[in-house]
């Protein structure tokens, strides 16, 4: 048969999204397990009135209410059909055929993925031994051919956050004609104090990564939102797929920025979820990471296939990567005990 699509793309994996069971309890996404707030779903169902009608391109009241709660001026806010839309978007800005993206890895599994589409070269830098990113060697990493490199922080899938000293010595080190995307898609589970937004203020080729994916619970709406110098938001605006945050999307998000303190308030309760799962696997022997996001990571090499196999047939389901290690979402006490049942079993320790 005659080839019709760009041979290329056979190389490139197709996102495996974190698997779901109706039966099973779901530590694989690192979503939030509570659903919308009820004025949250009113502006949903709001929205959803009206939806034979194209919603604002431009996100302009979404961009508003961000503006506002971020102190930030709206030139230099845009939106995205998730984070994740951005960073496809971001790739299409700084990188024509053949030109470099830096990123740690492991890291989003998405940074390849767009890398490659965009036609762009991906440049993996291995984490390291403390599952941390290894900024020296990241900056090694840059050639006359780097365009973007993305420094995900709390990282994903490791959970482990730079401190700001690293970071501004890092992001001060990088040519100026570069942009650094810092994802901060878990920020608000981030007890460390490092804000991305302070460092972008003065950096013209820094831009923000932020969702409403997580601490805000609209995994399921898909709207994430940059922060950068207007010279970035423009050319975003080039490269936006038209409408794809769609009128439910931004009603959603400003519907949570107006109960901001309330869903902010919910992650307290996650990060002490996290800090006594974390703790009762440190018990039990395992080697677990410093985390600031809403997951913890397990380091457990070519044992982690089996142990996301076995997990899953105990009723709960998390993340296997390969022959790193294994992620596992912070839920409820109650599904976070039901994993901690299975981790700390002789099944499991002996696997
Ligand atoms: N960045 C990171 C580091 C992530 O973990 C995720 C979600 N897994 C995203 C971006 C994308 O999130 P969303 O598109 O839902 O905003």
């Amino acid at each position: 048969m005659t080839r019709v699509t760009r041979a290329d793309l056979d190389s490139i994996p197709t996102y495996v999204p974190g698997r779901s069971s109706p039966r099973a309890i779901k530590l694989a996404s690192n979503e939030s397990t509570q659903g919308p707030l009820p004025g949250v779903a009113q502006a949903i169902a709001d929205a959803a009135a009206t939806a034979n009608r194209y919603p604002d391109n431009t996100s302009a009241a979404l961009v508003r209410a961000l503006s506002e709660s971020l102190n930030v001026p709206s030139e230099n806010i845009a939106t995205g059909c998730g984070s994740v839309g951005l960073c496809q978007e971001l790739v299409q800005i700084a990188c024509k055929d053949g030109d470099e993206v830096i990123y740690a890895w492991r890291s989003f599994e998405a940074y390849p993925v767009v890398t490659k589409v965009a036609g762009a070269t991906p440049i993996p830098v291995p984490l390291t031994a403390e599952h941390r990113h290894d900024l020296d060697a990241m900056l090694a990493a840059i050639t006359d051919r780097t365009r973007l490199i993305f420094v995900c922080t709390p990282n994903n899938p490791t959970g482990t956050a730079l401190g700001s000293e690293e970071l501004e010595r890092f992001l001060n080190a990088v040519p100026a004609n570069i942009v650094v995307a810092l994802d901060e898609a878990y920020f608000e589970y981030n007890r460390s104090g490092v804000d991305g937004i302070e460092l972008a203020r003065t950096r013209p080729n820094v831009v923000v990564l932020r969702t409403f994916s997580k601490a805000y619970g609209l995994a399921g709406i898909r709207v994430g939102y940059a922060v950068a110098d207007p010279a970035i938001i423009t050319a975003l605006a080039k490269v936006h797929t038209t409408f794809s945050v769609n009128a439910v999307a931004q009603a959603a998000a400003i519907a949570c920025l107006s109960a901001r303190d309330e869903l902010l308030q919910r992650t307290h309760g996650v990060v002490a979820e996290r800090d006594r799962v974390r703790d009762a696997l440190l018990a039990a022997g395992y080697d677990v990471p410093v985390t600031e996001a809403n997951f913890v990571w397990l380091p457990l090499r070519d044992r982690s296939g089996a142990y996301g196999q076995a997990s899953a047939d105990a009723g709960v389901l998390i993340r296997p990567y390969g022959a790193d290690g294994v992620r596992v979402t912070i839920g409820d006490p109650h599904e976070n005990d039901a994993f901690l049942a299975f981790a700390t079993s002789q099944a499991a320790l002996q696997l």
